[in-house]
């Protein structure tokens, strides 16, 4: 990867990122305290897709820095992946909240907000085209295998995601976070089971990178 290829993609992501934190599109980017637009590597080999952020995210305007944002960084570095690596997205970059009285709640993103988000999450992923795609919990797993997927059935199976990308879903880090005793002991293992096969598929070779013609870049 030549360094003008990371500026350039660096570039792209900031210009997508500012067109986010001008949308209107929906409500909640009028309720919404800064947009989540995504960070991380811009030449990342993988992509996290959450759903959407929560009240800590919103505040600070970036993705999973709560505590699922916690637990995901150790996931991630138990297959080696420090979080500056990666880059981490959502399906929507606004907070979808529920106005409960005294305080606004999280809620899930409703289907009409993801489609309306969805152009930006494209966007990222043509200008990072990683080589995997992890999605976090059902609602990120829908957005790319469809209304049908079962996240308890279908998590841990690869999927052809967006331009071919293999996408894979696993449990999201809030719902492990729920659990209690036993029960989060087995959705841990299910989960690392699910992350041992990102990092297999990741230590692949590029199938193409022998035809590739091989660059010499002085300090890269
Ligand atoms: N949960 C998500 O799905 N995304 C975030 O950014 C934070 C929590």
């Amino acid at each position: 990867m030549s360094l003008q290829d990371r500026l350039a993609r660096e570039r792209e992501l900031d210009r997508g990122s500012a067109i986010v934190s001008n949308c209107r599109k929906c409500g909640i980017g009028a309720t919404r305290r800064n947009a989540v637009y995504g960070e991380g590597d811009p030449c990342a080999k993988l992509m996290v897709v959450g759903e959407g952020p929560g009240e800590t995210e919103d505040k600070l305007g970036r993705p999973f820095v709560g505590r699922a944002g916690e637990l995901l960084d150790k996931m991630l570095l138990s297959i080696d992946l420090p979080r500056q690596d990666v880059y981490i997205c959502n399906t929507v970059k606004c907070r979808p909240t529920l106005d409960v009285g005294h305080r606004l709640a999280n809620r899930a993103p409703t289907p009409e907000e993801m489609r309306n988000c969805r152009p930006y999450l494209d966007e990222q992923i043509d200008i990072i085209r990683p080589r995997v795609i992890l999605a976090l919990g059902a609602p990120a797993a829908k957005s790319f295998m469809g209304e049908r997927f079962s996240i308890t059935k279908q998590r841990g199976q690869w999927f052809d995601g967006p331009s071919g990308i293999p996408v894979i879903a696993t449990f999201h880090p809030a719902y492990i976070l729920r659990q209690t005793g036993g029960a989060m002991t087995e959705v841990k293992k299910l989960v690392w089971s699910d992350l041992k096969q990102v990092r297999a598929r990741l230590s692949e070779p590029v199938p193409d990178a022998a035809s590739q013609p091989e660059q010499h870049t002085l300090f890269e």
